[in-house]
């Protein structure tokens, strides 16, 4: 039986119109409008076919859905399907739109080079950099062919893997499809996305069903299906999205833990396991442990902690998994305990209506009681951050005088800081004056411009920050955006080493388009030079706060404890870690 369509799937047919209608240099208004609507559809608490059904309700009462967009959505609902798509799709092939989403060259520039050039993919289009054609075209240039060439390289990678979060919610919509499976018993989710690294490839699903096959029949009913790529008795892969490849293995309720593991990984990680199992004359595999001995009855396999106590181990958390330290600290017998959401105190990155922030402070402090925080740092942008109204000495002074109004109010429930993200200036030095920062509780330091500058000069910039007592932590200290941006160049163990000695705190950015600093730079700053991390959301909006999931996330990956993380402890416990309070 065909479904109605979803919310999740009427969003993104409307996101693939806007994409289109901009690819097609249409009027901006109409392509807000899909973009609104998207959103407006996502943010329903019910089906949009439940509300069509009802005689007595109308759709384009919703805010940000209009006439022609409930013509569309009633098509969709009905059809499953939109013919304004379909025709623009047969006009711009998915091939040509990948070219929109190279960083660097967006929408209206791939469209000249799809119709000056006739360039029809990212392939024809490295070509054309490579041979010099780009650069000759009018308003282009050497220096945008580079940029085109460099963005390509990105786009090609996050063409094949999701970044974590966007995996999540694919995560979400297949339990939600497939808790209507009366077959299936039960069901976790493997691989990278139960390891929570940043990206991920695929997605990897085990059941245990009762009979396997209707288990598969119904992940072929999910609605954003595009196909099914290959069907086994136990195994079923299908494609949804453009590339994204779901696995679904129905397994024994007997073999699910030794599943687990081995469907989890990392590869390296279960490489160590195996050689620890063969030192003890053991096998271990997908379906159990089994004795060299007696290789055909299982010792274990039911529960995944079965598999690591055979080989003498205490169960690993995933994040852990990936063959760094996760054995060392096993073998010292000390307990995991990673940092969780509920550790974290405060949240000391956030932004108001003051600078490009959706929220005034009374609405994020009481967004931050309402999640259990007791302080924030307001950290607005400071005046370098011209487009987004970044503030100046006196604007700041007024915010802080504002925070001084507020904080009776919230005496005793939270602690309101006053503070600034304050950029680190291209030629090196602060954008505020010394005596400013000086009156801040908290100062973040930013490299938001220049980031295509040299090592040494980029290096020398946050150095110089970190030299400045006023200064409290490095906020998104690489500056990378996953899928779009690599790190800026940077010596970080100079970064390292010098936050340490002055105690300067790093920032892990919770948000899931940063997780900066990363994991590997996160564990070496936390174990090797023993500096505090401070986890921020850099919300610019409430919503904003609820990332912090995915800072945890990448803490737990990098190893971090409560006690590692500066903000899992009061603001006054906070205070003698950084050299600012000393
Ligand atoms: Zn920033
Ligand atoms: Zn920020």
């Amino acid at each position: 039986m065909l479904e109605p369509m979803d919310n999740q799937s009427i969003a993104e047919v409307f996101e693939q119109m806007a994409e289109l209608l901009e690819f097609k240099g249409e009027n901006p208004f109409r392509i807000r409008a899909y973009h609104n609507g998207a959103k407006a559809i996502l943010d329903l608490d019910e089906p949009v076919a439940q509300i069509l059904d009802d005689p007595s309700r109308k759709l384009s009462d919703v805010p940000g859905i209009g006439k022609t967009l409930v013509d569309k959505i009633t098509v969709l609902v009905a059809t499953g399907s939109l013919p304004q798509l379909l025709e623009l799709q047969e006009q711009f092939p998915a091939s040509v739109l990948a070219m929109a989403r190279v960083p660097g060259l967006g929408a209206k520039k791939a469209a000249r080079l799809h119709q000056e050039l006739g360039i029809d993919n990212l392939a024809e289009l490295k070509a054309a950099c490579e041979t010099d054609q780009v650069s000759g075209l009018k308003g282009f240039g050497k220096k945008s062919q580079q940029t085109i060439l460099d963005g390509l390289a990105i786009a090609q990678a996050a063409a094949q893997r999701k970044k974590w979060v966007n995996a999540d919610g694919w995560v979400a919509r297949l339990r939600s499809h497939l808790s209507g499976c009366d077959a299936i018993e039960r069901i976790e989710f493997a691989g990278s996305y139960r390891r929570g690294r940043e990206t991920c490839g695929d997605l990897d699903i085990l059941v245990v069903a009762d009979p396997a096959a209707a288990a598969m029949d119904h992940l072929e009913t999910f609605p954003p299906r595009k196909e099914t790529i290959l069907r086994g008795d136990t195994k079923i892969s299908i494609r949804v999205d453009e590339a994204f490849q779901v696995d679904m293995r129905v397994v024994a309720d007997d073999q699910f833990g030794a599943a687990l593991q081995y469907f989890t990984g990392s590869q390296a990680h279960n490489v160590r396991v195996r050689s620890m199992a063969k030192a003890k004359g053991l096998k271990v595999n997908e379906y159990g442990v089994f004795r060299d001995d007696d290789p055909d009855k299982s010792i274990a396999g039911a529960e995944e902690q079965e598999v690591y106590a055979a080989v003498g181990l205490p169960w690993i958390p995933p994040e852990l998994r990936e063959d760094r330290l996760e054995f060392d600290w096993a073998k010292s017998g000390d307990p995991f305990d990673l940092i969780e959401l509920k550790d974290i105190c405060s949240d000391l990155h956030m932004h108001t209506t003051a600078t490009d922030g959706e929220a005034t402070i009374g609405d994020m402090a009481d967004a931050a009681i309402a999640r259990g925080l007791t302080a924030i740092a307001i950290t607005d942008h400071s005046q370098r951050v011209a487009m987004a109204r970044g503030l100046d000495p006196q604007r700041l002074r007024e915010q802080w005088a504002r925070i001084d109004q507020l904080r009776p109010q919230y005496e005793g429930r939270l602690t309101i800081l006053k503070g600034i993200e304050c950029d680190i200036l291209e030629d090196g030095g602060m954008d505020l004056p010394d005596d400013v920062l000086a009156e801040a509780d908290w100062v973040l330091a930013s490299v938001h411009y220049g980031q295509r500058q040299s090592r040494e000069q980029i290096t020398d910039r946050i150095l110089g920050a970190i030299a400045n007592p006023h200064v409290t932590a490095i906020a998104h200290p690489t500056g990378r955006l996953i899928n779009r941006r690599e790190a800026y160049q940077v010596d970080i163990d100079a970064v390292f080493q010098a936050a340490a000695e002055t105690s300067t705190l790093l920032e892990l950015n919770a948000n899931p388009s940063r997780l900066d600093l990363h994991e590997v730079h996160c564990q070496t700053a936390s174990r090797r030079y023993n500096i505090p991390i401070v986890i921020n959301t850099d919300a610019h909006s409430i919503d904003g706060l609820d990332v912090m999931q995915y800072g945890i996330l990448q803490a737990r990956r990098a190893g971090l404890q409560k006690q590692h993380v500066a903000n899992a402890r009061s603001w006054d416990a906070m205070k003698p870690l950084m050299g600012k309070y000393r």
